[in-house]
This record gives C-alpha cells, structure tokens and sequence, in this order.
C-alpha cells in the first residue's frame, strides 16, 4: 500500500486525486490533507480517508473544522500549516495541487525529506526548476510531473537517455479562442475564458489556455525537469488533446504518448510510479483517436508563448517574475480589470523591469513578489486610464 499527502485536496488536482484513490481500494492510502479554507470539503474527504494529518492555511476555516474531523486526526493550522503537515506526515508520495508560486516551499519541504513528488504545481518548476532536479538527485527523490504534457515526455522517456533526445514536440490544445480573430480576442470574457474546449481545470490554468501563457510556463518546466534548450522545445495546436506530448530521439524516431484528455491518466501513472499499475481508464477510443491534427502557433494572436521561450534563454529569476506577474493578470482578468489580450504585453514589460540573473528558491521567491507588485501597478494604471473621461 503507498501512502500519499494530498496538496490542495479541495482543489481540481487534488480531487481527482481523491477519486484515483477510491478507484484503487486497498491500494492507496491517504496520509495527509492539505487546502487552503474548503473545510467542509476538507471534513468529508477526512472522514471517508482518515488521514493522520490535516492542515488548512486559513485559521478561522480551521477553527470550524476541528469539531467535525475524526477522533486522533492532527490538525494543522495557519500559513506554516502545509509545511508542517509535509515534515510531520509519514508518507511514500506527496501530490501537490495547489496553484501558485505560494506552492514552491511544499515542493522543496517534500523533496529535502527525500520523499517522491507527484507535481502539478507547476510554478515551482517554473521559479526554481533547476534547484528542485538538484535537490531531488541528492536525496534520491523523484519528481512525477502530474500536468499531462510532461508525464507524457517523462513516460516516452522512460529507459532512454536525455543525451539522444533530438527535440521536445508540446501538443497544445489552444483553448477556447484558438480560431479567434484579434478583435474577438480582445473582447474576450472571462466566462468565455474558462470555457476550456478539451479539459476541465481550474481558472488559473484556463486562462493560461486562453492566452498560451499556460503552454510559456511549460516551455520552461520541460526545460528545466528534462534539461532540453528551448530551441529544441516545438509547441504545436493539437485540437484533440489526444497525443499529450511527443519525444524525437537523434535516430529520427519520434514517440508519442497518447489517452484520452482526462487527468486521472497522469495521476494514476504519477501515483504507482514505477509500476505500470491497471485502471479502469479508458484508452483507444476510435472517435476520438481518428482525426489528429497539428498546427502551428500564431504568435500575434498568442503573444504569451515567446515570453516562455524569453525566459528560458535568460535565465536567472525570470521565469519567476513571468508566473508571478500573469498570476495578478489573470486575477485582475477574472475580476473585470484587464483584457485578455493585455496579459502578454505587460508581463512582458514586468520582465524586462525586474527579470535578472539572480539563482536560488529565495532569489525566485523575491522576484515573485516584486513582480505581483509591478503587475498591481500597471492593472491600477490602466483602470485609472479607463475611467479618466
Ligand atoms: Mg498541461
């Protein structure tokens, strides 16, 4: 039986995870539960999985919870409370479904105690990628990458060596505004955002979708967990989200991984790690696998994507700065701020004001902040522009 903590349990990731869990009875056990204030879906999912462990960020969330948890379960409460329950938990594999660069102190915490990572939390690649690969080569962790696209590479991967990797082919759904013309782009809701055309995430990843910042920030994962250059990372629109991601080897020979666009197919894969495990998961499917298209990326309507590859040239904090300052553009998107179209071009300007060549998780971790606040600046300004007569 592996034991697992689960990051964001409330969360898109972390249910998911749950529903592995219970699709694998006496196979998988849950050790610990994380999320951030959800405490009554935190209250159901520890009395159906009775784990030693739970934390919730939010204090008074945490308060209402503790009369309703089971007898002997610890809580854990505050802004620590994650990082508490990562050293205090006896667990195989963590999986971590929390959204943010807030996640990256969990990603190190699990992996200094040598434990196995199973990461969808794909800002901490993203601000500090090149530290964890270190951090988990010396403890003997591994790092399971959960977001489709990279399990799909690390399982193509599987038994092949990093050196005789020709090129990295990243599929793409496109999102919902992948035929859109600019002028409908700019117009862009957030309702028509989120209404992602192949698979169901959260908002923070829907966005991404939209806009292809979610496809940049992957450029610099595959970048950093597979140590390929970003020139030898192609990024193609593939409209079935069939094929999660292809590997060419120096040979000409190109693998692809493919399953219908369904999360619980990384995770499951992530979870029983390093065995190939059954499931009930459905696999070929005619109508879905029949027509396979690929097409390339339109940078003026998808502007996004080259500041990924940007990033993954200069180094330093950069990609911090990137996924801090598109995490408040797209809260400042959602909340009727900005236009969709406005994210790529000022977090752009953020890079170019703050990105440097700075190393390290407290490096990345100031470059975040400094970049939220840059990002707050410019979404103040253009409302005040917006609403000058
Ligand atoms: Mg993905």
């Amino acid at each position: 039986m592996k034991s697992l903590l689960v990051l964001g349990s409330s969360g898109s990731i972390g249910r998911q995870t749950l529903e592995v869990v219970r699709a694998q009875p006496g196979r998988l056990s849950v050790a610990g539960l994380a999320a951030r204030g959800s405490w009554e879906l935190l209250a159901a999912q520890a009395q159906e999985f009775r784990p030693r462990f739970v934390a919730l960020t939010d204090a008074e969330a945490a308060r209402r919870l503790a009369p309703l948890l089971p007898l002997g379960t610890v809580l854990f409460s505050g802004p620590e409370a994650v990082l508490e329950l990562c050293n205090a938990a006896a667990y195989d594999v963590a999986v971590h479904g929390i959204v943010g660069a807030a996640g990256l102190p969990a990603s190190v915490a699990v992996l200094a105690r040598g434990k196995d990572l199973a990461l969808a939390n794909k800002e901490s690649l993203v601000l500090a990628g090149a530290e964890l690969v270190e951090l988990a080569r010396t403890r003997g962790a591994t790092i399971l990458p959960v977001d489709s696209e990279l399990c799909a590479i690390f399982q193509c991967l599987r038994g092949e060596s990093l050196e005789r990797v020709r090129a990295v082919h990243l599929t793409a759904s496109g999102g919902p505004f992948r035929d859109a013309d600019l002028a409908t782009l700019e117009q862009a809701t957030p309702a028509g955002a989120l209404r992602h055309p192949t698979w169901s995430m959260g908002p923070r990843i829907s966005i991404g979708s939209a806009t292809l910042m979610n496809k940049a920030l992957e450029v610099l994962e595959v970048h950093h967990l597979f140590g390929v250059a970003p020139e030898n990372v192609h990024v193609w629109i593939h409209r079935q989200s069939v094929i999660h991601s292809m590997v060419e080897f120096v040979d000409g020979s190109v693998m692809a991984q493919l399953g219908p666009p369904d999360m619980r197919g990384p995770l499951h894969y992530c979870l029983f790690h390093p065995e190939r495990a059954p499931s009930s998961l459905r696999g070929f499917q005619l109508d879905l696998f029949a027509r396979l298209s690929f097409e390339t990326v339109d940078p003026h309507r998808f502007p996004a994507l080259a500041l990924g590859y940007d990033c993954a040239r200069r180094g330093g904090d950069s990609g911090a700065v990137l996924n801090g300052a598109d995490e408040v553009l797209v809260e400042g998107f959602l909340a009727g701020k900005l236009r969709l179209t406005e994210i790529a071009p000022i977090a752009a300007d953020v890079l170019a004001k703050r990105a440097s060549p700075a190393q390290g998780v407290a490096a990345a971790l100031r470059a975040d902040r400094d970049a939220r606040a840059l990002a707050r600046l410019r979404i103040d300004r253009e409302e005040r522009a917006a609403s000058t007569p």
